[in-house]
Order: C-alpha cells, then structure tokens, then sequence
C-alpha cells in the first residue's frame, strides 16, 4: 500500500466524529451526496472510507474485493473534507483529507489488483492508452468540431490565447456546439483563439481520479510539451475538470506549463467588466447557478459566474441551500458515471435539480461539461424536468445583434 502509505496523516488525523456524514446547517442540508443518494451505510461516507483505509494500513481488513464499492462510490467533491474543517493550528492546513486518501487506495488497487477495478473503469483507461482519450473517440475528432471558425491552428502559427478543449466536448455533437459558441463569442471580442487539434490529449483528470497516476503523468507531460512549444501566455479551458488539473497539476509539474490557465467563465467576466462584450438580448428567466466543484470549492472561483448571470438582461439569479463552497456535487466527479451504470450519479444529479426547484430556479446553469451531461442525464428521468444549460449557451444567446 505505497500511496496509501504516503497519505497516513490524514487517517490518523481524523477524529471518528461523523460529522462528514451528519452535519446540519442553515447552509448543509447534508454532506456527502453519496451518503444521500445511497442506503448510506457507513462506508458510503468519508469516515467509513477512512476506517477502512486504517484497517487496511494496520493490516486488520484484508484489501479484498468486498472493498471496491466503499472506493469507488465517491465523487471526490471533497464536501467532507470543507465540512471536517479540522486544521493544522500552527500551519492552517487540513488535516483530513477523504479525496486524497481514496485516490490512494484507488491508486494501489488498480497497481496490486488491477483485475478487482470495474471493467468500467478499466475500459477507459485502455481507450486512453489508444485513443489519448477516455471516451474510445478518434483523434481525428478533436479536429472536426472547428472547421469553417475563425481561429489559430496554434501548431503552425502563433497564438496569445490557445483554447485547451478537453476530450467530452469534441466527443459529442451537443458538446460542441458549446465550444463553437466559446470561439465566436470570443471573437467577438476581438479575441482569436489557438487551439491544438489532435495534438492535445486527454488532462489527466480522470485517469488520475481512477487511480492511474502514470498515465495521468505521461498525458500531463505530452501536453506541458505542446503548449510550451506553442508560446502562448494564456490557456482558457471550458472544462472544471481541465481547469483545475492545468491549473494545480501542470503548474506544479517538474517542467511546469508556462502559460497562466483561467476558465471561459472567468475571461467572460474580465470582458464583460472591461466592456469588450455587452450582453443586450434579454431572457426571462428565473436560474439557480451550479457551482462545478472542481471550479468553486477546489479552486476558489465563486463569483465570476454569477457576475456573468447578472449582466444578462431580465435573468433573476436565485441560490440553492447548499451554494459556493457548500455546493454539493452534480454526482459526475471522481469517475461516479462509470460506477454501476452510473445509477448512483443519476439519483445525485436529481438531487441537485430538486435543490434548484426548491429555491424557485426554472433552470439550472453550469460551466462544466461533466456537470451538464450528468444533470441533463438526471433531468431526463424526471417527472418535471428542469432544463440545464452551460453558462456559454446562455452569453451567446445574450450577445445580440
Ligand atoms: S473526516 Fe473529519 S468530520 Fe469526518 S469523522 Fe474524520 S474528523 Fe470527523
Ligand atoms: S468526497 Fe464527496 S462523495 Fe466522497 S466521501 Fe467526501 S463528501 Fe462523500
């Protein structure tokens, strides 16, 4: 148990409290999606997956398949470890930290017994090896979804700005278009974007959420390489997942990415604020905006979404319970759409569609593709769906004439 090893601290750090699994607040209607959206025994939530990781590092729980459900039924939102809220008093820093004790486990199962993982999730990590890619897509694809745009092949020819496109959107008609939109709002703007066709490969997001680290290494190096090679100072992502992996991992890599990162919603915001876009067609309607985990609680970036929401005319903005750094996940993170047919991630998108039309949203509004797919997918099997929307579908409705 190698990595397992690595991250002792945070098991024996943690106290056996349970308030990763009961907590009630004005804010926290409850903590841990998964808990909420399964039979909720105790390995569903943070301080069961911590027993047993202690169990398991003291030898007293055999690693076995009878493990892999208390593994992988995560979203890795680490909403636990925000409302564990144990700190070092002298450094500030957490104590506790479920996703990074999970993301071990997962790391010296899938390297001690690969054969015990989900078919699922090893599936994706074989169309990574020949695709560079999770979703088994052509490489070929990555160049489709641009053709007729106005924008850099950042290859050949110089680009301030490359657009780093992440592997769902390209995988998916519906997708792109949200990436066709990002490009000719931009131009509008005055931006043009870059972007790296099939020579851009998969983040790393997901396969390191598996548990394979090499392969999320290597994918990070490729595309450290390229980018560098391109000479660009700013990488805009539509993806959260991107977002935080290029913004955490590549700028802490050993050759690191010299390029800053930022995600569409932020640059939107800078032009908005600096009055190189204006958003004029109005549209009535009442939304509840979805804080993308990977964006908000693990990144910080609360407020430039809603500050885009506010400049469309006629949209009324109302907040769930559970918002911000309280949000809780779509139930599309840490790889949960891959988990037993995705049923568990279904009933917590429901969840969060539910919180929307409590507050008196009509709509619900994101900025990750992972978020989108997984709250269309649970709005399908409503009885009253809700309509869900990415953020960009919403400003290039607004741009106008
Ligand atoms: S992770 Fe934090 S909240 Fe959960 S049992 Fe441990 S100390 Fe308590
Ligand atoms: S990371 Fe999220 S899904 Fe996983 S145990 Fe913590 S609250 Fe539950």
């Amino acid at each position: 148990m190698k990595e397992l090893n690595k991250v002792r601290r945070f098991i024996y750090n943690c106290k056996k409290c349970g308030v990763c699994g009961n907590k009630v607040t004005a804010k926290v209607p409850y903590v841990c999606p998964v808990r909420q959206a399964s039979p909720g025994f105790e390995h569903f939530y943070a301080r069961g997956k911590i027993i047993i990781a202690q169990g398991v590092l003291e030898g007293r729980f055999p690693l076995s398949p009878d493990l892999i459900t208390a593994l992988y039924s995560c979203t890795l939102c680490g909403n636990c470890t925000t409302q564990c809220g144990t700190t070092d008093s002298d450094t500030g820093e957490q104590m506790v930290a479920t996703t990074k004790i999970v993301e071990a486990m997962r790391s010296d199962v899938l390297a001690e017994h690969p054969e015990w993982v989900p078919e699922s999730y090893r599936q994706v990590l074989r169309a990574t090896q020949q695709y560079d890619n999770p979703w088994a897509m052509p490489r070929a694809s990555r160049e489709k979804w641009y053709r007729g745009l106005d924008l850099i092949d950042a290859r050949r020819e110089p680009a301030d700005i490359v657009l780093f496109t992440g592997c769902t959107i390209p995988s998916s008609p519906e997708l792109s278009e949200r990436a066709k939109k990002a490009v000719m709002i931009l131009n509008r703007a005055g931006i043009r974007v870059g972007v790296l066709g099939k020579d851009e490969v998969c983040c790393g997001s997901v396969q390191r959420k598996i548990g394979d680290k090499a392969c999320a290494d290597e994918l990070m190096r490729r595309n450290i390489a390229t980018l560098n090679r391109t000479g660009c100072s700013k990488v805009v992502t539509l993806c959260a997942g991107c977002y935080t992996t290029l913004h955490h991992e590549y700028k802490a890599a050993g050759t690191p990415l010299s390029a800053t990162v930022c995600h569409i919603v932020t640059l939107l915001s800078e032009l908005l604020k600096n009055k190189k876009l204006t958003l004029t067609r109005s549209q009535h309607r009442t939304i509840a905006y979805h804080d993308p985990c990977h964006l908000g609680r693990h990144a910080g970036i609360f407020n430039p979404p809603r500050d885009i929401l506010r400049a469309i005319p006629s949209i009324t903005l109302v907040e769930r319970r559970a918002t911000r750094e309280h949000t809780i996940c779509c139930g599309a993170g840490g790889g949960m759409r891959l988990f037993e047919g995705g049923r568990l991630a279904v009933a917590m998108g429901e969840q969060a569609l539910a919180a929307a039309r409590q507050a008196g949203a009509h709509a619900l509004v994101t900025a990750c593709p992972f978020c989108e797919t997984n709250l269309a997918a649970a709005a399908q099997t409503s009885a009253d769906p809700l309509p869900v929307f990415d953020i960009v579908d919403l400003v290039y409705d607004a741009l106008g004439a």
